[in-house]
């Protein structure tokens, strides 16, 4: 099946050639006629399945028959979890929109307001946002949503998981009740559920990848290791194993902090990504690891949350996460659009309840590779799935301007942020504020 039978136009076969994109995936065969015949879409789909052209592709071509946003409105609304993933989905839009006259921005906090402020005086055709920033910038009158035509909630269940479940129901408030809504979740968990149906109208319900399960081309072992041997274990794996480069969890910032002075002190290009660091050391260190200068790359789950990178080869569980979920979504970001990958997890003894939520989530027991030399004292016993395994939930009903303009804040403005929140004095949550309600609720479950 070509892009050219989903009935797509002309300037928009053209942006995904130039991408060299031949077949459409699975999500974009079924999302791509859904969306462009004006239906609601509900669709189960990970990163990495493809969806944000799923969604894109289509929204543009409708929004490139309308009339143009009128100043501070936005004809298409696209929410996303993270700043990374907000900036990643901005510029699939604008290399799809490049042959179109179409004008976008896109707002994330963490930075200055006012070159948000601005970008949107005009108006623009499709807005990228996390909630939170959103909020604030429709306190000051920045945004309106009167000519809204589309919303689109990607990655929702990870929003809800941060806390913003509040700040989206404020802004669902805000649209007009004649929209297209579009709804993208690699999880369908109850809340999920619970928010599609007061939002979705007869939704073509859509489900690529079962839910919770990796992609095929993911190779995935367990090395079972001692705690305190794991950094050494890693440093030999990178080492014997010639990694060019590695994607690395850790479970908090400090280890990822730790873990990064242990390989840079062995000469390694190492780099941590996590939420104390300022959007613009975040988006250095994601631009060197892109360019292949940060080989080895030591992020915390929020942080790299949507990072699309082409062809990861290694993604390493430094920790294994305590929310079971989490380990689908890091590994999904290697064995990328078709690409063979490795998932690796470094597992201590006191990981192992972890170790068996993940298998019974993902229905299968991980292979395990003892390194010599790293054979552990601390016991990681066997793991069984249960008689049960959970079944993947199927989503149920309710249920550039021609180069389009990034909105390119880059510095860290945290202190210029507080001062308007304490403006405000509202009850818009920023998303640090989110990331910390999501840290205290991954606290009280442990
Ligand atoms: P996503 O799931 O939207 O994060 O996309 C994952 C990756 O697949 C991105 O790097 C896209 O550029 C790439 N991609 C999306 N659609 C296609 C396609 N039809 N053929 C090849 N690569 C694609």
């Amino acid at each position: 099946m070509s892009f050219a039978s989903l009935g797509l136009s002309k300037p928009v076969l053209q942006a995904i050639s130039e991408q060299n994109y031949q077949i459409p995936t699975a999500i974009q065969k079924q999302a791509i006629p859904a969306i462009l015949s004006g239906k609601d879409v509900m669709a189960a789909a990970q990163t990495g399945t493809g969806k944000t052209a799923g969604f894109a592709l289509p929204v543009l071509q409708r929004l490139s028959k309308g009339n143009a946003a009128s100043s501070n409105m936005a004809r298409a609304l696209i929410m996303v979890p993270t700043r990374e993933l907000a900036i990643q989905v901005a510029e699939s839009v604008s290399i799809y929109a490049s042959h179109l006259s179409l004008r976008s921005a896109v707002v994330y906090g963490g930075v200055k307001i006012n070159p948000q402020m601005m970008r949107l005086r005009k108006g623009v055709d499709i807005l990228v946002a996390t909630p939170g920033r959103l909020m604030d910038l429709y306190q000051q009158n920045a945004v309106r949503f009167d000519q809204l035509e589309v919303l689109v909630l990607d990655e929702a269940d990870r929003m809800l998981d941060m806390g913003f479940i509040e700040d989206i129901k404020n802004i669902l408030n805000l649209l007009p009740g004649r929209r297209q809504n579009l709804m993208f979740s690699a999880t369908f968990s109850d809340a999920i559920r619970e928010l599609a149906k007061g939002l979705m109208h007869n939704p073509v319900e859509l489900s690529v990848t079962p839910r919770n399960t990796a992609a095929k081309t993911v190779e995935q072992w367990v090395y079972p290791v001692d705690k305190k041997s794991k950094p050494a274990l890693l440093k030999h794996l990178i080492h014997d194993q010639q990694w060019e480069q590695a994607l690395v969890f850790t479970k908090t910032k400090q280890a990822a902090d730790k873990l990064t002075r242990y390989l840079i002190a062995d000469g390694m290009k190492a780099a941590a990504i996590h939420g104390d660091k300022s959007q613009s050391v975040r988006s250095r260190v994601l631009g060197e690891f892109k360019n292949g200068t940060v080989k080895i790359l030591i992020a915390t789950d929020i942080a790299a949350r949507g990072l699309d990178i082409d062809q990861l080869p290694q993604v390493v569980n430094f920790d294994l996460p305590k929310v079971s979920e989490d380990y689908v979504h890091r590994i999904g970001r290697t064995g990328r659009a078709g690409t063979t990958g490795h998932a690796l997890s470094l597992v201590s003894a006191d990981e192992v309840k972890y170790l068996n939520d993940i298998e019974n989530l993902i229905g299968k027991l991980l292979k395990r590779k003892l390194i010599d030399g790293f054979e552990p004292q601390h016991d990681v016993p066997a793991t069984h799935l249960s008689d049960k395994p959970k079944k993947p939930k199927k989503p149920k009903k309710p249920k550039k301007p021609k180069s389009t303009e990034l909105n390119q804040a880059s510095h860290n403005n945290k202190k210029s942020e507080a001062r308007q929140k304490k403006k405000l004095g509202g009850n818009a949550k920023s998303e640090n504020n989110a990331r910390n309600t999501h840290k205290s609720r991954n606290r009280t479950r442990s």
